[in-house]
């Protein structure tokens, strides 16, 4: 018996020691495995017909270690959109094996710059990802000209380092940078079709963000099914004429509790800015409980909370960060956390969620 255990021992002892030794090569062979599947990945080819979110950043400008900023994907059949590229989106998309090379435009929201600061590596993916011989286009309010300018500009030398190194078969110019398509709301709260082919149809709607100004969000119809999109805003009427019967809203969400906390913290430790910043915030948010009560009023079937404020580092503070909000709204309502993908197959009544890739 003794003798046994001792065998015993003595083989997980040499394994162990077998394992130490070849370490390295188990990993490369890991690695190897690993890039054959990534590298042929493509999450927008699985998905059944319908329209589809994936959440490619769901924070804010308040650094977010969970979170990247915002950004949302929307896969309409086997068209693919962004609607804003924050910081960090072109490796969340790439995280979810959502090739850059497949998107047609992006729509933005607004300029604030944690919607914006993620469009470089966006377009530097996209452009050499498929060798695209038209630039990145950007579709949005008066102002995208100058956004799209400003940043073909910022990268137009690094431009030329990428097809002088990699040859113009690879980055052809014509691909590089931005083209806008800028868009005139009219005045009121009226809305406007920003594109309409193919079955899909993408509506712009006037939110109120102020002082921020031009501030839209959007609204995406494709085969019998519906998502809103609503940029950054405080409560808004004409949102919620815009998501009425829609079988998902996607909101921003700021818990004006959790804030003052912070705004409290700031003060004490005399960062007088950072305190007034994190009070001047407050009120150009939407709350959770302010989001599930517009969704309940516009007869939404699911909302997803997104572009949080502030990080919520412990899970144990989704509580006081929802607030009442699940039991004011009698759907669906989840927190986004980067990476989530929400499907809603076209012929059918099905909203499902799930977290993807790595
Ligand atoms: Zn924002
Ligand atoms: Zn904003």
């Amino acid at each position: 018996m003794k003798r046994a255990l001792l065998t015993i021992l003595a083989l997980l002892a040499l394994t162990a020691i077998g394992l130490f030794a070849f370490r390295g090569p188990l990993s490369l062979a890991l690695m190897d495995r690993t890039l054959k599947r990534n590298m042929a990945a493509d999450m927008a080819k699985d998905l059944p017909d319908g329209l589809h979110a994936y959440v490619c950043g769901s924070g804010s400008p308040l650094p977010d270690p969970q979170r990247t900023g915002p950004c949302l994907a929307v896969i309409a059949g086997q068209r693919v959109f962004l609607v804003d590229a924050g910081e960090g989106a072109a490796e969340t998309l790439a995280r979810g094996n959502l090739a850059a090379g497949r998107i047609e435009r992006v729509f933005l929201t607004h300029f604030h710059s944690d919607h914006i600061d993620g469009l470089g590596a966006v377009a530097l993916q996209r452009w050499v990802g498929k060798a695209a011989t038209t630039p990145l286009m950007l579709a949005g309010p008066q102002g995208v000209e100058r956004i799209a300018a400003g940043l073909g500009e910022v990268y137009a030398i690094d431009n030329g380092y990428r097809t002088g190194h990699h040859g113009v078969a690879v980055a052809p110019p014509s691909g590089a940078g931005f083209v806008a398509r800028p868009f005139v709301l009219p005045p009121g709260p009226s809305s406007l079709v920003v594109l309409d082919e193919g079955g899909l149809k993408v509506t712009a709607f006037r939110v109120d963000h102020g002082p921020v100004e031009p501030a839209v969000g959007y609204r995406f119809d494709y085969r019998g099914r519906s998502l809103v999109v609503s940029g950054d805003t405080a409560t808004s009427a004409n949102l919620v004429k815009a998501s009425r019967g829609a079988d998902l809203l996607i909101h921003d969400a700021l818990s004006p509790t959790l804030v003052r906390r912070m705004q409290a913290a700031a003060l004490d430790a005399g960062m007088r800015n950072r305190g007034k910043i994190l009070g001047d915030i407050i009120d150009y948010h939407a709350s959770p409980e302010q989001v599930a009560d517009q969704a309940k009023t516009a007869g939404v079937s699911a909302v997803l909370l997104t572009h949080i404020v502030p990080p919520l580092p412990l899970k144990a503070l989704e509580g006081p960060f929802l607030g009442d909000s699940r039991k004011r709204f009698p759907g669906q309502l989840w927190i986004a956390r980067d990476r989530d993908l929400i499907s809603l197959p076209a012929g059918s009544e099905a909203i499902s969620l799930s977290n993807i890739g790595r």
